[in-house]
């Protein structure tokens, strides 16, 4: 709106004839494009996939007339590109699947803080940015998964348990390469000290029954063809490989409940980028998604709890049961990655 005000009064200073005048009115009026003044448009760099971010800016542009250019990237490349772009990026809004990442965008500078009351109320304070400069809409929990036909549920209880010898040959893990784990384990940290979960990732690594694998999917599939008993898997996962074949002997876990700290959440989530030359709308479309309506397009699309508290999850998801999640700030997923990428280095976690 700043803009577009600076422009308009300028345009009547410098015009005192009709042409200059009838301009003045036609971009007022909104009845014509003019340089540097068109409709709000927004443009998106998102490691969320096309096809899950498509339904919502569908949604949104056919109730407000937004344009909005997607561009979708891997995590790295994206962020690097914002890096690289600077003032100079197109970027409005930077939308990533891990606190991780949006935590070490904002670390470096790339975006803004954003005051909105909206936010604020709809998202609970642990899966925002303190500084205000990221906000979660989504909740994904990595959590255990296990074959039925092999393992019991009473058999399993926590992350750290998973290192005990009785799971020696029988557990199958992602790469520490991926970021999931990198904030699994930074998590972690948190909660129990560095000593204490090198022990224990130490243990994890020594009771694989393979290779490290490149997919929670592929994680997932060993589970289930009885490679392995039990794994750790971010929960959508889970959910797309049992639709496409629900007789699958697996099933979710929730470790560390009762009176332990709950299980390990992550977000999808958001910030505005702080060049956005649209930051106004950014913002807009920012606490739109954040609204009730759109909180049910964005987790049920990737079969994820919404972030608003108030909105309920899909009855797919709602039917892995209610557990208590670990409610310290997903930002300290980024603050300690780099901690969790060395410690996980150190004891051969490939
Ligand atoms: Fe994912």
């Amino acid at each position: 709106m700043k803009r577009f005000n600076a422009v308009s009064i300028s345009c009547l200073v410098v015009s005192k004839h009709a042409t200059a005048l009838a301009i003045f009115l036609v971009i007022i009026l909104g009845l014509a494009p003019y340089p540097g003044i068109a409709s709000a448009k927004i443009v998106i760099y998102s490691a969320r996939q096309e096809q899950l971010m498509k339904p919502l800016i569908d949604a949104y542009v056919a109730e407000t007339g937004t344009t909005i250019e997607l561009i979708t990237g891997k995590e790295d490349e994206l962020l690097q590109r914002l890096k690289e772009e600077g003032a100079r990026s197109p970027a409005d809004l930077f939308v990533m699947p891990d606190a991780g990442n949006l935590w070490k965008a904002a670390r470096a500078g790339l975006l803004a803080q954003v005051y909105s009351t909206v936010l604020r109320s709809n998202i609970p304070a642990h899966l925002r940015d303190r500084n205000r400069r990221w906000f979660g809409l989504s909740v994904r929990a990595r959590t255990i998964v296990y074959n039925t036909k092999k393992v019991n549920a009473a058999e399993l209880s926590t992350y750290e348990d998973l290192a005990d010898s009785k799971w020696r040959g029988r557990l199958c893990l992602r790469t520490s390469k991926k970021v999931y784990n990198q904030s699994l384990v930074a998590m972690m940290i948190v909660r129990l000290g560095q000593r204490e979960v090198e022990g224990v990732v130490r243990s994890w690594v020594r009771n694989l029954a393979t290779d490290v694998f490149t997919s929670d999917t592929k994680v997932l599939e060993a589970v289930a063809a009885g490679q392995c008993d039990v794994g750790v898997v971010n929960s959508y996962y889970f959910g797309r490989l049992m639709k496409k074949n629900s007789s699958l002997p697996l099933s979710l876990f929730w470790p560390n409940q009762g009176e332990g700290r709950g299980v390990h959440v992550n977000v999808a989530g958001a910030g505005v980028t702080k060049y956005s030359k649209n930051g106004k709308e950014a913002v807009a479309f920012l606490e739109w998604l954040s609204s009730s309506k759109a909180q049910r397009l964005f987790a049920d699309a990737n079969m994820e709890w919404p972030a608003n508290p108030q909105v309920p999850p899909h009855p797919q998801v709602a039917a892995w049961g209610a557990f208590k999640q670990d409610t310290i700030n997903v930002a300290h997923a980024g603050r300690l990655a780099a901690t969790a990428t060395l410690l996980m280095e150190r004891v051969g976690y490939n």
